[in-house]
């Protein structure tokens, strides 16, 4: 994935910081690197976000056969709202924004904001592929994955 998937963001961060813990540090290291990590099953090769156990073989969760790894970082848009209000004041200069749940091209679904020029307007949207961006936060060290449309 090229560099252009990368926006470097210097602005102070006013939103809620993102709820990193111990079974989804790994995640976020891999937002830092560029790579979007998803949870996946060694044996069948299903994938998950976030963690969970493999549902094709009735695992305990987090199992040992289950380990991170790097997806395509592509998917499709399966959902979308567009917001016209913030939740949290910290959204407010970016309002209307949209946000949409993206269906992976490995099978699981996130949920993320949709940066770019080109935005989802109605139902007929549904099903634009879109990819990843990694949005770099060097000053609070964090990195968050927003997704665009491409064409
Ligand atoms: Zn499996």
């Amino acid at each position: 994935m090229s560099e252009s998937n990368v926006i470097v963001s210097n602005e102070p961060w006013q939103k809620p910081l993102p709820n990193i813990d111990k079974d989804n540090e790994e995640f976020y290291e891999g937002l830092k690197k560029h790579k979007f990590l998803v949870w996946r099953c060694k044996t069948c090769g299903a994938s998950y976000w976030p963690k969970a156990y493999c549902i094709n073989h009735e695992n305990e969760p987090f199992a040992a056969n289950m380990e991170w790894a790097e997806s395509s970082g592509r998917g499709k848009i399966f959902a979308f709202n567009r917001h016209h209000m913030a939740f949290h004041p910290g959204f407010k200069d970016e309002i209307p924004y949209v946000y949409a749940l993206i269906e992976l091209d490995e099978g699981p679904l996130v949920s993320s904001t949709l940066v770019g020029s080109t935005m989802p307007k109605d139902v007929y949207d549904v099903g634009q592929k879109v990819e990843v961006v990694y949005e770099d936060h060097p000053a609070e060290g964090f990195t968050l994955p927003r997704f665009r449309i491409v064409d």
